[in-house]
């Protein structure tokens, strides 16, 4: 998706769309996910439709993940969680299927069955120091 006309998310911001409205800033909008994986689970996104984190400006950043910060402990507190796993699917290799940017925060339960995080990346690489090395040198040029 590349506007806002045909995003589901920029309808909800918009109040075109029924949304259960969460929490909300200047620069970003958090509601319940309608699909959930736990009670709870909840989206947070930029009001600007923007596809990718990469997309995002500094303070719509701030902004995303400020709620996050502010709402996760309401959120775990409102359905009684254990935890939460926060995290994005930034692009569609990710797992991305609405294209516009948005934090999930999911509600855990001790023994509610699910993973870590890391679940998500699929088999872990065997990589020498050297190859870490490399790898640390490329991001922080
Ligand atoms: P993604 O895979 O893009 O990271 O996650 C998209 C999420 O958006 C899914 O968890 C899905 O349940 C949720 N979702 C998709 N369509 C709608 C909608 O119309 N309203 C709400 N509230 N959530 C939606
Ligand atoms: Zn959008």
């Amino acid at each position: 998706m590349s506007g806002t006309d045909d995003c589901v998310f920029c309808g909800i911001v918009a109040g075109d769309i029924p949304g259960r409205i969460v929490g909300e800033s200047d620069d970003a909008v958090a509601f319940l996910d309608a699909n959930p994986m736990a009670p709870g689970h909840t989206l947070v996104v930029p009001r600007t439709h923007r596809a990718r984190l990469g997309d995002l400006s500094r303070e719509e950043s701030a902004a995303v993940f400020e709620l996050v910060y502010d709402l996760a402990p309401d959120i775990e507190a409102a359905v009684d969680a254990d935890g939460a796993t926060v995290g994005l699917n930034d692009g569609p290799a990710a797992g991305q299927e609405v294209g516009h940017v948005h934090a999930h925060v999911i509600p855990r339960f001790d023994g509610d069955g699910g993973g870590p995080i890391h679940v998500a990346a699929g088999e872990r690489p065997d990589l020498s120091d050297a190859e870490l090395d490399d790898i640390a040198a490329e991001i922080s040029d």
